[in-house]
């Protein structure tokens, strides 16, 4: 019988292992979803890869699985970092969503001079990016990293970490990505609905490992932005091919 119904948990899974589920889970399996003892579901906890699971206990506020057998390996998307300035709610949420199901192996929000939002919600975030896995059949769910400052974020940059500078002062450039630095660690950064002021604009560009690049002729919304960055470099450099 093939699981249609997917989980994360915070659980090691291994043959044999009994998953304690939490309360939200239970909620969701037993009275969202109306399983009972002995249906299976997958699930999978972003390191031991995706388990066929049988309910062995099923209550109101709790519940038990057991796990029958693994159904696929841990699969890691490829060394990508998603970097962005928040933007409105709605929208921040979707670029954690594709960014998940795209493929990034770590999802980084960032203050830069013209960023309009202060603060977000990492836990709300990371969420998203758990339901995004589920949604997906990935077995991996990238971290959301806290809030941090642009500037900062340079200042501590890591070696050979390649960057992919999408700067709207581009637009209808034919700025591309070239396939030299393929496997190598990458990032790529989008700006917010105010773009990149000069003073960053002239920091990225003159960074040794900065890849400018260009999204095509027309000013794409950070969130739409995303996703166009995040295709053109799997499709360049990444697990696409
Ligand atoms: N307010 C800015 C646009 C910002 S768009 C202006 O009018 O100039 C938000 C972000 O999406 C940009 O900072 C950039 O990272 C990315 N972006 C949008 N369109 C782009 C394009 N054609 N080329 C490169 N980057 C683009």
């Amino acid at each position: 019988m093939s699981a249609k119904i997917r989980l994360y948990v915070e659980h090691a899974l291994g043959q044999g292992q009994s998953v304690e589920l939490t309360r939200d889970q239970a909620h969701y399996l037993f009275g969202v979803m109306r399983l009972s003892v002995g249906r299976r579901v997958a699930v999978f906890n972003g390191q031991d890869g995706e388990w066929l699971a049988e309910v062995a206990e099923a209550g109101k506020r709790g519940g038990m699985l057991t796990c029958v057998e693994r159904t696929r390996p841990l699969q890691l998307p490829p060394d990508l970092w998603l970097l962005f300035a928040p933007i409105k709610k709605a929208r921040t949420d979707f670029i954690v969503e594709k960014a998940a199901e795209m493929g990034a192996a770590r999802i980084m929000p960032i203050q830069t001079e013209f960023t309009n939002s202060e603060r977000i919600r990492q836990d709300r975030l990371q969420a998203h990016a758990v339901e995004a896995a589920e949604q997906c059949g990935g077995t991996f769910v990238p971290e959301v990293a806290e809030l941090q400052r642009l500037d900062r974020v340079l200042d501590a940059w890591p070696d050979h970490r390649q960057l992919m500078f999408c700067d709207e002062a581009e637009v209808g450039s034919a700025l591309r990505l070239s396939a030299n630095n393929k496997g190598q660690p990458w990032a790529i950064l989008i700006g917010p609905e105010g773009g990149f002021s000069e003073p960053e604009r002239k920091r990225l560009s003159r960074l040794p490992y900065a890849h400018v690049v260009s999204l095509g002729p027309r000013i794409l919304r950070a969130d739409t932005a995303a996703v166009a960055a995040m295709t053109m470099w799997q499709q360049a450099l990444g697990d696409w091919a």
